[in-house]
């Protein structure tokens, strides 16, 4: 029960880490797969991470006494800013780590690890996040800060509102038009938010550099009878949002990848 990933047996090693998690798309999950046929690495790294799964999924692991409790977040807290560092980050740092060639398997680094992740304070969820920003914006007056269905008008108007540049389209032919786009705040920076419409109902798209949040996070999710789809691309995290049925939003999801 050492398995480690050892990324200097195959490069790709991490992508199997990613796989796991979620975060690959069709895509990308489909040449892994393809890959990982011909690479005992891979394999290998596929199966020890399923393994660890299925230990952690059996409850492997036990809270923290209160005394280590304290030293770990004593340490913490002087080893980084004062703001608590959510769960997902904590998430990313592991990742970190794994990509940094160190490759615990499942001993005590391992258990250490899992325990700071058990008490970790949990940070604010992205989802109930977006969803509230959703609702907001559905207020009279907050949906679009520009108001154009020509992504050529939309697109630029990101222009020095932004520090990137969100890809817009326009999936009329889909059944979702454009309406406009507006800036927006999650998990305190700016993005961008796309606003579509299917009949009468919108879908917000939230749209933001890199890949923000690790873990186990489901491509889709619910909340509050809003429903969230959740995919990256070119670099970007993507985020829909809308009370369309689930089947919608997916459909919504797979034009706006499939389309230029
Ligand atoms: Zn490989």
């Amino acid at each position: 029960m050492n398995e480690t990933l050892r990324t200097r047996d195959c490069d790709k090693v991490l992508l199997v880490q990613a796989e796991f998690d979620g975060e690959l798309d069709a895509a990308e999950a489909a040449t892994l797969a393809a890959h990982r046929q011909h690479c005992p690495a891979c394999q290998a790294a596929a199966a020890a991470l399923q393994r660890a799964r299925l230990l952690m999924d059996g409850g492997l692991y036990e809270p923290a006494p209160d005394d280590v409790r304290r030293r770990v977040m004593a340490r913490l807290a002087a080893a980084q800013p004062p703001a608590p560092a959510p769960l997902w980050a904590l998430r990313s740092r592991m990742r970190a780590w794994w990509s940094a060639g160190i490759g615990f398997g499942l001993g005590a680094a391992c258990a250490a690890a899992l325990a700071l992740l058990i008490i970790a304070p949990s940070g604010p969820d992205p989802t109930q996040e977006l969803v509230a920003s959703h609702i907001r914006a559905l207020q009279p007056g907050h949906l679009e800060d520009v108001v154009s269905t020509d992504r050529h008008t939309v697109k630029p108007w990101f222009d020095g509102r932004l520090d990137f540049a969100p890809p817009v389209k326009d999936l009329k032919n889909e059944g979702f038009p454009l309406k406009g786009g507006r800036l927006d705040y999650v998990d305190g920076r700016p993005v961008a938010a796309l606003v579509y419409q299917r009949d009468k109902h919108i879908i917000d798209l939230y749209i933001w550099p890199g890949v923000l949040v690790g873990g186990r996070l489901p491509p889709t999710a619910e909340y509050h009878g809003y429903n969230i789809v959740h995919w990256r691309w070119g670099g970007m995290t993507f985020w829909a949002v809308s009370d369309v049925e689930p089947a919608q939003l997916s459909d919504f999801a797979q034009a706006w990848q499939r389309a230029l």
